[in-house]
């Protein structure tokens, strides 16, 4: 019994330590699952996860954890072996702490785990760590990638410091301007969109405030907050009668004023009471708004009254004196008429005389000459022969004096003729020649062969200025010679321009009286006429002549050296038979150098030069 008691009693506790056994197994499986999925669960999670035992050695960690520190890791693991992994893998931020120190720091937070942390591993990543101790004495760990949005706040932090630095760029040039703005001599201010005033610096203000009140608040920088319309600033200026208001009422005033504000045509002046005149110039601003500045011109506008009252006076001088002027330029003009009428009347007359007493003359010398071939005693012959020399020189003079009236009176003609130069000079200076052998000087002549001789001009008045040069040249001439050189300056199909040039060795003309020497009744000084005679009226007609030919007569002289007359004249050309026509004169080929020495008829010799 009691066996079977016992047996009994043993299938029972049988029977029980199987539903034990059960029940056990059942609950084991059911943590086994939960366990697993517990796992399941710490793998999906996007942080890393790890657990140590009560010992620090790793219990378990997810895939996550592993790719962190990979491949080092492994369960059983203690976490000191772990960092010092990672620092051989170069992962761990030891930085200048050195090896052991950052060991011993991470190791003393890992004891004592606090509010999570971040790192920064080597490799660039962030790290969040949380740490935390399980009941059991061990640790779980929590680690997440929090590169990105550590990039991110640093990229936020780059971006407010920048901003930061604008701000403050920003508020100090605002500074430096309202700075510049207060200090400008000008008033500024300025007013936006909807014509409140936005800025203003205190010469604006100045310039509305009168002596009892001020229009505008006496803070000029009103920039935060909207100011004064510009209505009503311009209106308490006109009705604290501060303005002049031009004869209008305050609102007549305004309305103009307000227009000129909202339609900015360029700057205008605005008087005050006290005479003070300030300048407006106003401006639309891109966003709407408008800016006014205000400058005293008061003593500008001053200055530019005493200027005007000072160039009204002078111009009334200016005009008093024009009118001055213009009467006397009229008395002038008319005087001047009436010399010119007078002078004109003068060399007409001059001219008439002449002619009329070369008629006269003419007579006087037939009739001398005339009595000279009849029989006369010695006496009666020096007395006819004074007679003759006597009509000669005061017939040279009427000739002159004619000429010149001629010129004076515009009425002398040149004639156009055929002439040959060589023979035209040759037999010119011939009627010099026995002048100059008196005085023992040479005279000569040289015109190399390209010099045409075919020529069609004024040979009369050619001869006519060589007569008045050679004889001045040989009359002012003690020694030495005196030569008359031509030369080609051009030459085209229809004419020639010839340079003549007569030099001598004789006295010179000194520098003062050059200038004047061509003026009629010129003579170099007054000792010449009492040693040589003469008019001075030869220069004025051969330099008129000349010019009337082909240009100004010049001079170069120096005094004890001698003379050289220059002047140009315009000759047409002849055709010619043959290419190589010879004038008359035997020794004045065209085709050679004619360099004639002319002495007087009796004794004549000439040279060629080849
Ligand atoms: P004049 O009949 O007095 O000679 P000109 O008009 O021919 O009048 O000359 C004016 C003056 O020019 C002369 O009186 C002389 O003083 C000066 N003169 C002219 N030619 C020469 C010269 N070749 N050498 C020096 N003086 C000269």
């Amino acid at each position: 019994m009691t066996k079977n008691t016992d047996t009994t009693h043993a299938s029972c506790s049988d029977h029980t330590l199987a539903e034990q056994l059960e029940t056990a197994l059942a609950a084991q499986a059911r943590a086994e699952a939960a366990r697993d999925s517990l796992l399941d669960g710490i793998e999906s999670a996007l942080e890393g996860f790890v657990l140590y035992d009560a010992d620090d050695r790793m219990v378990a960690f997810n895939s996550r954890f592993e790719e962190l520190f990979s491949p080092r890791v492994a369960i059983g693991m203690r976490f000191e072996d772990l960092i010092r992994s990672a620092v051989e893998q170069g992962l761990a931020p030891v930085g200048e702490l050195g090896v052991e120190e950052w060991v011993a720091r991470r190791m003393e937070r890992h004891r004592n785990p606090g509010p999570p942390f971040k790192l920064r591993l080597n490799n660039g990543t962030w790290i969040r760590i949380s740490e935390g101790r399980t009941r059991d004495g061990g640790l779980v760990g929590a680690y997440t990638d929090i590169t990105e949005l550590e990039e991110q706040r640093e990229h936020l932090e780059e971006l407010v410091k920048a901003t930061e630095a604008a701000t403050a760029r920003a508020e100090a040039a605002q500074r430096q301007l309202l700075d510049a703005i207060e200090s400008s001599l000008e008033g500024f201010a300025l007013y936006d969109a909807s014509d409140r005033l936005v800025v203003y610096n205190s010469r604006y203000r100045d310039f509305f405030s009168g002596p009892e009140r001020a229009v505008l608040p006496a803070e000029p920088f009103a920039v935060e907050t909207p100011g004064a319309p510009f209505e009503l600033v311009i209106r308490t200026f006109a009705e604290s009668g501060l303005s002049s208001l031009d004869g209008q009422t305050v609102d007549e005033w305004i309305a103009q004023r307000l227009e000129r504000h909202r339609n900015p045509r360029g700057p205008f002046n605005l008087k005050h009471q006290d005479g003070t005149t300030i300048r407006v110039s106003e401006r639309k601003t891109s966003d709407g708004g408008t800016i006014c500045v205000y400058s005293d011109i008061t003593e500008l506008e001053e200055h530019r009254h005493r200027l005007e009252e000072l160039v009204a006076k002078r111009t009334a001088k200016l005009e008093q004196r024009t009118q001055q002027l213009r009467k006397s330029r009229e008395e002038l003009e008319r005087a001047r008429d009436a010399a010119e009428q007078a002078s004109i009347a003068k060399s007409e007359f001059l001219a008439n005389m002449s002619h009329e007493i070369r008629t006269p003359m003419n007579g006087v010398i037939g009739i001398a000459e005339l009595l000279e071939g009849t029989e006369l005693s010695d006496q009666q012959r020096r007395y006819v022969s004074i007679i003759l020399h006597s009509a000669d020189t005061l017939m040279d003079l009427i000739n002159d004096i004619l000429d010149f009236s001629k010129i004076e009176a515009g009425r002398l003609e040149l004639e156009t003729i055929p002439f040959m130069l060589r023979d035209t000079l040759g037999d010119t200076l011939q009627t010099l020649a026995k002048r100059a052998a008196d005085k023992g000087l040479e005279l000569a002549c040289h015109i190399p062969p390209e010099v045409p001789d075919h020529l069609m001009g004024d040979p009369t008045r050619l001869r006519q200025i060589i007569i008045n040069l050679v004889g001045n040249a040989i009359k002012f001439t003690e020694n030495g010679e005196v030569v008359v050189d031509v030369t080609l300056v051009g030459q085209g199909d229809q004419g020639a321009r010839l340079q003549f040039d007569v030099r001598d060795t004789g006295i010179g003309i000194p520098d003062a009286q050059q200038e004047r020497i061509f003026e009629a009744f010129a003579q170099a000084d007054t000792s010449t006429t009492r040693q040589y005679g003469g008019t001075g009226l030869g220069l004025a007609i051969a330099a008129q002549l000349a010019e009337r030919m082909g240009g100004p007569m010049q001079l170069d002289s120096k005094p004890g050296v001698g003379s050289v007359f220059t002047f140009a004249a315009d000759f047409g050309l002849r055709r010619r038979k043959g290419r190589r026509a010879r004038c008359a004169r035997q020794n004045c080929a065209g085709d050679v150098h004619w360099w004639s020495t002319i002495t007087p008829p009796i004794a004549r010799s000439s040279r060629k030069l080849s």
